[in-house]
């Protein structure tokens, strides 16, 4: 369809990193007001310079070698931080137990809370009732985030919470937020290899229109 924008998600260039000048027509970094890209380069400050300064170093000297697990550990030990909020799906809770284990032994406080915390009917929602095959009670990811903000974690980690709930949890806390686990039911929380496979055996990916 020719009204489509096209943009970075249409680019096979990369240009941007490589280099080389070989800009696609509609590359965003090439046409880019640079009043517009300075005035974000400007807002990286304080906390937040760090966390990039923290970021660069943690992936340039772990490349290739740390594990997400690992690399998340080293980012929040070079940040300072102490006490870490795992919010976490209770469909993963032994996973969970497990990275709690793992967190704790390189000297880090650890708070979890599960997605079905207070126990709120979906019906008090007014959630479809055939939702109910799943569980009669709903994720809660607001009663999630709201907790480890009393509980003045500095940042969190989500464990495989559903899409939806996820992006409430981000909304609703107050400290830094980071994916650790996305949730994929079918692709063993992986959601990648849908994509890898998509081209041959995962057609049914792709809807009608072209
Ligand atoms: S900025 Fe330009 S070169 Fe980089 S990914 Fe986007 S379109 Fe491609």
């Amino acid at each position: 369809m020719s009204d489509i924008k096209r943009s970075c998600a249409d680019c096979a260039a990369i240009s941007c990193h490589k280099g080389d000048g070989n800009y696609p027509p509609f590359c965003l970094s090439e046409n880019m007001d640079k009043e517009f890209r300075d005035k974000a380069v400007a807002k990286y400050t304080g906390e937040e310079l760090k966390m990039m300064q923290v970021a660069a170093v943690v992936e340039c000297d772990g490349y290739g070698q740390l594990t997400r697990v690992q690399e998340t550990i080293d980012f929040a030990k070079q940040m300072g931080y102490k006490k870490i909020g795992i919010a976490t799906c209770v469909g993963l809770i032994r996973e969970t137990n497990t990275l709690a284990k793992i967190l704790r032994s390189h000297g880090l406080e650890v708070f979890g809370i599960g997605c079905k915390v207070g126990e709120v009917l979906k019906r008090d929602l007014e959630i479809e009732p055939r939702c109910d095959k799943t569980g009669v009670n709903i994720c809660n990811p607001i009663l999630q985030a709201e907790t480890l903000n009393k509980e003045n974690t500095d940042f969190n980690i989500i464990m495989g919470l559903c899409v939806g709930h996820d992006m409430l949890f981000t909304k609703h806390s107050n400290a830094p937020v980071t994916t650790l686990v996305a949730k994929d039911r079918v692709m063993g929380h992986n959601p990648v290899a849908a994509l890898y496979t998509s081209n041959w055996y995962y057609t049914k990916l792709f809807g009608d229109e072209k």
